[in-house]
């Protein structure tokens, strides 16, 4: 029985709240491996520019070295067009053949769901995990997600990881602001930011459309 877990994010840059949430869904489901797949352009974040996809792959690779269970994909990157999951967790199928797979998000994201390209077969192909995220409130889950059927409600199960209120645009805005990004995110990624000088420049000014 493979178990698959797929965690999906712009990840510009990965931090400790999304490996916390990855290795919580890991060890409670039991999972193989978890592949953590940057996205190559998220149809959610049009207005916000976000960085070049070689460095945000860059990042992840680094945060996931230490890590047996955890792998990156860079299949969104190099695929045209708009990242949809869907389209994703299908090629994920045919590429690993896992018995189960399991999409990890955090609180914020399940809960728009519903807006997602071709939301209802998607949760037909893939298990939603939930992990809780500071700031976002899981039990307004099941009240949102009412009107699906309920063999798809079923697909979306909360998980409790240990909070972080730690986030990407936040780790943006103190670089920019130099601040200290210091235990947010491993030291590597850190090391790479700080070299590359990344999210120093006013393309990252921008911060009022994402979270
Ligand atoms: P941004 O602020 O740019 O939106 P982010 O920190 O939300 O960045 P994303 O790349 O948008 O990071 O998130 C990828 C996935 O990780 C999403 O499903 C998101 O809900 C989840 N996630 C991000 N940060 C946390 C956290 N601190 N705790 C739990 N889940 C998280
Ligand atoms: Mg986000």
């Amino acid at each position: 029985m493979m178990k698959l877990g797929v965690m999906g994010g712009t990840f510009d840059p990965v931090h400790y709240g999304h490996l916390v949430a990855a290795e919580g869904v890991r060890y409670e489901y039991r999972l193989d491996k978890v592949i953590f797949v940057p996205a190559g352009r998220p149809p959610h974040k049009p207005n916000y520019r976000i960085s070049d996809p070689e460095h945000r792959l860059a990042l992840v690779r680094l945060a996931v070295a230490s890590n047996p269970f955890f792998e990156v994909s860079d299949l969104e990157i190099e695929r045209p067009g708009l990242s949809y999951t869907y389209d994703t967790i299908r090629e994920m199928r045919r590429l690993h053949d896992p018995d189960e797979i399991y999409f990890i998000t955090g609180a914020d994201a399940v809960l728009e769901i519903l807006s997602w390209h071709r939301f209802e077969e998607l949760l037909e192909i893939c298990r939603f995990i939930a992990a809780t995220r500071p700031g976002y409130e899981l039990g307004g889950l099941t009240g949102r997600l009412r009107e699906l059927p309920a063999h798809l409600v079923e697909r979306i199960v909360p998980v409790e990881v240990p909070a972080l209120a730690i986030s990407s645009s936040d780790i943006r805005r103190r670089v920019r602001e130099g601040r200290p990004i210091k235990y947010l995110l491993p030291e590597s990624v850190e090391a790479y930011i700080l070299s590359r000088a990344l999210y120093k420049s006013e393309l990252h000014q921008d911060q009022s459309f994402c979270k």
